[in-house]
């Protein structure tokens, strides 16, 4: 029987967002997240993943953010999201229906087609990970061997997937598309400026993250973390910015360019998570591609839920499972470690933590 969106974890977090991975595996091989180059053994069926996340979604959890490696790859998109439309009829879901179905890519491989069926299949949002604005720190930060001319050419494919998801009706100035970006100090920190600017040309929503030390090789250590409030104040140097907020469970703080023209360029947002952590209204649990869940990014083990979708599905068992890992959550890592502690963490064999592209980010 499903409970209503009451379920609370440990810390009194209630259940808000499923980030479900759908393949380990990337076209790209960016240094800060180290995609592996072949799938986990025991994938998921598209009906095993849309079991979980109806199951989920009975336990409250009314966003769903597909994710990767890089999802792109996935064949079944278009029609897990077409079958998971079912899920938003609020008729027999005590915690709610399924409300909103986002999707974060690398946009190499979204074109006009791809971006029309994701619509057609009922996406509601899109956010699409650039971090340069030119050939060379494009091909720097997603581990193009070929330098600068490969980045050029991932650029253009990247800004054409902008307008081919704007195009297909994803709309900025609603929140539907926005672009992504990993900053890291000597990596591309140098693209602060020239990825504000080319978000506001674009009218789309910048969001800012810190380089995070999340797995085992992406060589990580703190001096690399550009701190939100560095990020923030050198873009505000340029175009003054004011503060719009946090929405709880969020992971973004909001900021609007004082200047700003309303729509989607008129914002700016920073993921703060190793200077200024937010675990504390955490809302998210990731499952991977092989169906494990994570209730934290930077958790060193997950809990496999295969066991109650094969051989057969069982979806009590499905549902006990999924309420009692929740409830028994008190993960808040981030907020324990600090960023001191972060960077000798990682000198430590016993942090050893799942890879980002397994976690899906
Ligand atoms: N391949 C897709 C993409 O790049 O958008 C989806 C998967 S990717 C793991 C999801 C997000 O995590 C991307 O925006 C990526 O930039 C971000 N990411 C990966 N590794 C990171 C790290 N070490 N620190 C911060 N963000 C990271
Ligand atoms: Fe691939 Fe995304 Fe990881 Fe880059 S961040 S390697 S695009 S999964």
């Amino acid at each position: 029987m499903a409970e209503p969106a009451s379920m609370r974890d440990r810390l009194g977090r209630p259940a808000g967002v499923l980030r479900l991975s759908l393949t380990a595996r990337c076209n790209l091989a960016c240094p800060y997240c180290c995609p592996d180059s072949q799938e986990p053994p025991e994938l998921l069926s598209l009906a095993e993943r849309l079991q979980l996340v109806a199951a989920a979604v009975d336990l409250g959890f009314g966003t769903l953010r597909l994710t990767g490696g890089e999802p792109l790859l996935n064949r079944d998109l278009e029609a897990l999201i077409a079958r998971l439309q079912a899920l938003r009829d609020p008729r027999g879901r005590p915690s709610g229906p399924l409300q909103d179905i986002a999707l974060t890519t690398n946009g190499a491989l979204l074109g006009a087609e791809r971006a029309r069926a994701l619509k057609a299949a009922g996406l509601d949002r899109i956010t699409i990970s650039l971090d340069g604005s030119d050939g060379e720190s494009v091909a720097r930060m997603a581990g193009l061997l070929a330098g600068p001319s490969a980045g050029e050419a991932l650029l253009a494919k990247v800004l054409a997937a902008v307008e081919h998801a704007r195009n297909a009706g994803f709309d900025p100035a609603a929140g539907q598309l926005k672009l992504n970006a990993v900053i890291a100090r000597g990596r591309n920190d140098d693209q602060l400026l020239p990825l504000a600017a080319l978000a506001r040309r674009l009218g789309v929503e910048l969001r800012l993250i810190e380089f995070m030390d999340v797995g085992n090789r992406n060589g990580w250590n703190l001096e690399q973390v550009v701190p939100a409030a560095e990020m923030l104040q050198r873009i505000g140097a340029v175009w003054p910015l004011e503060p719009v907020g946090r929405a709880s469970g969020a992971t973004a703080n909001r900021w609007r360019y004082r200047n700003g023209d309303g729509d989607g360029g008129g914002q700016l947002a920073v993921v703060a998570s190793i200077s200024a952590p937010f675990c504390g209204d955490c809302n998210r649990l990731r499952i991977t591609a092989d169906g494990v869940a994570y209730t934290c990014l930077f958790a060193s083990s997950g809990f496999d839920l295969k066991p109650w979708l094969r051989p057969r599905p069982d979806p009590a068992g499905l549902d006990a499972a999924l309420r009692g890992l929740w409830r028994e959550r008190r993960d808040r890592y981030s907020e324990e470690r600090g960023p001191e502690a972060g960077a000798a963490d990682r000198t430590t064999p016993a942090a050893a933590h799942a890879e980002m592209a397994y976690l899906g980010g």
